[in-house]
C-alpha cells in the first residue's frame, strides 16, 4: 500500500531533499499535505507534478494567485493550517522543515494527523518541545528528529540508558568563517555567510552555522529530545564534517556516528526505518567511495573570541524560557543581517542585550503551557530587539 507523506517546506532545501528520496520510491508514495511560503514557480510545479491532496500558502499574496490559477484543479489551497485542519487527511509519515518559530503551529497539527513526523525544524522543539511531546504522545504519533546531530544521538542511544552518558558531543563545522580573519569580522556580508562549505541549506540556517548560533539552538534540541542536563553537552569543531555526533560512555567507551556530509542520509533512513541500500538514493562515484572512510579527522575546541555566542551556553538554562528569548531574538537579528541593517559581529552583542534589559527576567521565568503563551513571550523578544537596534 502506499504511504502518504506530508512535507511542511516543500520548497525548501529539506523539503526538495525529501521529494528527490521520493521520486526514487514513487511507487510507495502519495503525496498528501506540502506546505511552502512564496516561491511561486516551486509551487506551482509541485501543484502540477505531485498533485497533493491540500497545499498550504502561508504568505497571502501568492495564495491568492495560486488559489487563483489553480481555481479547476482538485488541489485544496489553504491558507491557514488551523482552520484547514479539518481538511487534512492523516499521512504516514510527516517532514517538518518550515525555519524558525513559523513552524511550530503547522508541526502540532500535523502532529495529530500522522503516524510519524521527522523534525528538521529545530526552533520547535526548543521553544515547544513539551507541548510537542504530549501532543505526540496523545495521539500516538512517533517523533524523529532529523537534524543529523540529533538523528546520530538518536541512534546512538539505542539500546543504552541515559543513565549511563557521561558527555554527548556536538560537531560543528565552523562554517565559512572558521579561519576568516577577525579583524574583517565586522565587513562580513550576507552572501558570504550563507555560502556554507559542508552542507547546501536554507539562508537561515546558514547564518545561524555562520555564527555558531546553530550549534547554540542544537545543544538545547539535545537537551530537550534525550533529558540530558546542558552541562553533559560539549560543543566541538569538526571541520570534515563527518562525525554528526559522540556519545562518551561512564564506562569509557566514545561511539561515534560517521557518514558523508548530505542529508538524504538521515532523512531516508527516517523515513524507511528499514534495509535499504544508500547507492539507491545518492550516487557516488566509485573513486570516492572506496575513499570515504579513508578521511582525516580533526576535533577542537570553539574560540570564543571567533564565535562569542557560545558564551550564552551558561545562560540558556537560567530560566525555563530563556531558549525562546535567544530564538526569537537571533531570528530578528538573522533577518536584520540579511537586510544589511546590522554587522555580523553585533549578534552576541544584541542578544546580551535583551537578555539583560530590565523586563526580560519577567517572561523568561514564564513556563508557556500553550503556543499563544509561547508566542507571547516570543513578541516580547522580537520587539525588544528591534527597540534595541533602532
Ligand atoms: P529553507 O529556507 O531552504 O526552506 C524553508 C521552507 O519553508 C521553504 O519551503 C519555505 O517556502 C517554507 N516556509 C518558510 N516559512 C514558511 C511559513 N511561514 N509557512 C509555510 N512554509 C514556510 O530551509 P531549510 O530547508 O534549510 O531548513 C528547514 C528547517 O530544517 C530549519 O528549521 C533548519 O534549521 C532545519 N534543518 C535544515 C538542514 C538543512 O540541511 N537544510 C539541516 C538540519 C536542520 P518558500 O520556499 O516558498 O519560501
Amino acid at each position: 500500500m502506499q504511504k502518504k507523506i506530508s512535507i511542511l517546506g516543500s520548497t525548501g532545501s529539506i523539503g526538495l531533499s525529501v521529494l528527490k528520496i521520493l521520486s526514487k520510491k514513487k511507487k510507495y508514495f502519495k503525496v498528501n499535505v506540502l506546505a511552502a511560503d512564496k516561491n511561486y514557480k516551486l509551487i506551482c510545479n509541485q501543484i502540477k507534478n505531485l498533485k497533493p491532496d491540500i497545499f498550504l500558502i502561508n504568505n497571502p499574496l501568492i495564495y491568492q494567485k495560486i488559489k487563483k490559477k489553480f481555481k479547476k484543479n482538485k488541489v485544496k489551497i489553504i491558507k491557514d493550517i488551523v482552520s484547514g485542519n479539518k481538511k487534512l487527511n492523516k499521512s504516514d509519515i510527516t517532514i517538518s522543515a518550515i525555519p524558525g518559530i513559523a513552524g511550530l503551529t503547522p508541526t502540532l497539527q500535523l502532529i495529530k494527523k500522522s503516524k510519524k513526523v521527522l523534525i528538521a525544524n529545530k526552533e520547535s522543539i526548543i521553544c515547544g518541545w513539551n507541548i510537542i511531546y504530549k501532543t505526540a504522545f496523545k495521539y500516538n504519533t512517533k517523533i524523529i528528529p532529523v537534524d543529523s546531530e540529533h538523528f546520530s544521538i538518536m541512534k546512538l542511544l539505542e539500546n543504552s540508558n541515559v543513565n549511563d552518558v557521561k558527555k554527548i558531543y556536538l560537531t560543528a563545522s565552523g562554517g565559512p568563517f572558521l579561519n576568516y580573519n577577525l579583524k574583517k569580522f565586522k565587513n562580513i556580508k550576507p552572501i558570504q555567510a550563507i555560502k556554507h562549505p559542508k552542507w547546501k541549506m536554507g539562508k537561515k540556517i546558514s547564518i545561524d552555522s555562520a555564527s555558531m548560533m546553530n550549534k547554540l539552538l542544537e545543544s538545547v534540541e539535545a537537551q530537550k529530545l534525550f533529558s540530558i542536563p546542558q552541562k553533559k553537552i560539549k560543543l566541538v569543531i569538526h571541520p570534515e564534517s563527518l562525525v554528526h555526533a559522540a556519545v562518551e560512555y561512564k564506562n569509557g567507551l566514545i561511539k561515534f556516528l560517521y557518514h558523508k556530509t548530505n542529508m538524504i542520509i538521515p532523512l531516508v533512513n527516517a523515513i524507511l526505518e528499514k534495509k535499504f541500500d544508500i547507492d539507491s538514493f545518492i550516487s557516488i562515484d566509485n573513486k570516492k567511495k572506496d575513499k570515504l572512510f579513508f578521511n582525516k579527522l580533526s576535533f577542537f575546541e570553539v574560540d570564543k573570541k571567533r564565535y562569542p555566542i557560545i558564551k550564552l551556553k551558561n545562560r540558556i538554562d537560567e530560566h525555563y524560557s530563556t531558549p525562546i528569548i535567544i530564538n526569537a531574538v537571533n531570528e530578528i537579528l538573522v533577518d536584520q543581517f540579511l537586510k544589511k541593517k546590522i554587522p555580523f559581529n553585533s549578534f552576541y552583542r544584541y542578544i546580551s542585550k535583551v537578555l539583560n534589559d530590565r523586563n526580560y527576567k519577567r517572561f523568561a521565568v514564564k513556563k508557556p503551557k500553550s503556543v499563544g503563551e509561547i508566542l507571547q513571550i516570543d513578541q516580547w523578544a522580537r520587539y525588544t530587539t528591534i527597540k534595541k537596534i533602532y
